[in-house]
């Protein structure tokens, strides 16, 4: 098997039938380009003489998403439509829930292809249209480097572990998919689509959660705007991308979380742009592939293996029991959720933080660690700051809900960490002080940052 056919899996085993199109139901790629899901629905469509049809199911209630990740979503599909326009193929946004859709639209299809997604009910969506469809359904996984089963067949224990498991594979799926053009265009097949040149007009039809704005003064979404950013990173922050990883007042970082996580951007492409750059030094590129594969992929290895990836259950044995033996430890300050979201700790590092996190939709790595790690040490009891840290994070985050989300908070309460010294409140989980971030950042820069951004977020 090559290791473009390891990305395919078969989820029934249902026959191609006689039909009118392929249909490809996109719902984690969300890209018309280095998305291996469309090229072999185009592929397959090709050999069966067959026009491909693209279909998107927009739900009113994903788990957790308000309207600040809605209109990032609808402005890459804005730009999925256009990208497939100029290919010949019919893209079809319909509202319902998202397998409801595909299984509509798949009663004509003679082969239905989807995207892989690894979070429960992504899951459970597949297996819904594997289970209920009248035809062959075929799944591609194209939103990580190395896909999940060539990596490991189980929860791996830590970025030393999943390393070498990965490295044994990444060249091999370090290939952007060959470019296959549609013989039979779909662009006039009669569907009914709701029309996404609006799209103040597609929100208003949705009831979902307006409690949080959109972030568009610092983030569009779509494929385009994706790489015109990467392309600026490259230019002029990858060179400094190792020195500063801990710097959060600095900007030498890509801003990709959000693109990869709507599958606006393959993860693959984003390598191979770093990879081959002229910019930067080995270890800047080498700081970034790391982070890029190794941790984004051990995020999803354990998403994947760890049915209770959401909950407090998730985290290791020795964690829990250093945490449960400190859970009655006084505390010197304790916040509720609503001090929490309001910014109002008596820390000012955290607070700007907080405030980076609600009014931008975005947050530095480094300063989500602390972050995470403050919320354990001001809440009531460590299973309250689990909740309280994944809610947080999922409501405001661009790029919340995602595997690394999961993976990011858990990592807050000793997941893929080792233990260290013991301490009141976090027993042996490591902790964060703000006298670290005094000592190994400029923090008074981030904090002006930060007003700088809210500033600039007012105005708009
Ligand atoms: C408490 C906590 C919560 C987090 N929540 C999220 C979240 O909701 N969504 C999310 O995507 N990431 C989350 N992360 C991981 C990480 O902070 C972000 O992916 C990163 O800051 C995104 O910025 P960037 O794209 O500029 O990263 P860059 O530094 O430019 O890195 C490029 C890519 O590598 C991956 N990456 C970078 N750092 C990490 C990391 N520490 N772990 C895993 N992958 C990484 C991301 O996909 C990122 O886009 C969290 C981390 C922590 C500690």
């Amino acid at each position: 098997m090559t290791a473009a056919e390891t990305r395919i899996q078969a989820l029934n085993d249902r026959e191609i039938l006689p039909g009118d199109y392929v249909l490809y139901w996109m719902q984690q790629s969300q890209r018309a380009e280095h998305n291996p899901a469309l090229d072999l629905a185009i592929r397959e469509a090709n050999h069966l003489k067959l026009p491909v049809v693209v279909a998107f199911g927009l739900t009113d209630d994903y788990p957790d998403a308000n309207l600040r990740h809605y209109r990032f979503m609808l402005e890459g599909l804005q730009d999925v439509e256009a990208a497939l326009r100029r290919k010949g193929i019919r893209f079809v946004l319909q509202q319902g829930s998202p397998p409801q859709v595909a299984l509509d639209l798949g009663r004509r299809a003679a082969l239905i292809v989807c995207d892989r997604g690894y979070t429960r009910h992504q899951r459970e969506w597949r297996w819904t249209l594997a289970a209920e469809a009248g035809c062959q359904v075929l799944q591609v996984e194209g939103d990580v480097v190395v896909p999940v089963a060539v990596v490991s067949q189980k929860a791996e224990y830590a970025a030393r572990t999943i390393r070498p498991r990965i490295q044994k594979h990444v060249d091999d799926y370090l290939v952007l998919p060959r470019v296959v053009r549609p013989r039979h265009a779909s662009l006039d097949l009669p569907l009914d689509s709701l029309d996404l040149s609006d799209i103040d007009e597609v929100l208003a039809k949705l009831k979902v959660d307006r409690g949080v704005p959109p972030v568009t003064a610092f983030f569009q979404g779509g494929t385009s705007e994706a790489k015109k950013r990467l392309r600026a990173f490259i230019r002029k922050h990858l060179a400094h991308y190792d020195k500063h990883r801990n710097q959060p007042q600095t900007d030498d970082i890509s801003h990709m979380s959000p693109y990869l996580h709507f599958g606006q951007v393959s993860p693959v492409y984003l390598a191979l742009q770093v990879r081959d750059a002229r910019e930067g030094q080995g270890i800047d590129r080498a700081a970034y592939l790391e982070e890029l594969i190794v941790r984004r992929e051990l995020a999803v290895n354990f998403v994947y293996f760890t049915p209770d990836y959401d909950r407090y259950a998730c985290l290791p044995d020795w964690a829990r029991k250093t945490l449960g033996e400190h859970a009655a430890d006084s505390r010197e300050n304790i916040y509720s959720r609503e001090e929490l979201e309001a910014a109002q700790t008596h820390d000012p590092y955290w607070n700007a933080a907080m405030r980076e996190m609600k009014y931008t939709g975005f947050m530095h790595n480094y300063m989500r660690m602390y972050w995470g790690k403050k919320i354990l040490e001001w809440s009531a009891g460590p299973e309250e700051a689990f909740d309280t840290t994944l809610a947080i994070n999922n409501k405001y985050f661009l790029d919340g809900r995602d595997p690394n989300s999961f993976a990011g908070v858990a990592w807050v309460f000793g997941k893929h960490d080792r233990a260290w010294f013991e301490r009141p409140v976090f027993g042996k989980i490591r902790y964060m002080a703000a006298s670290g971030l005094e000592r190994k950042c400029d923090i008074k820069a981030y904090v002006r940052k930060v007003d700088r951004l809210v500033r600039k977020s007012e105005e708009n």
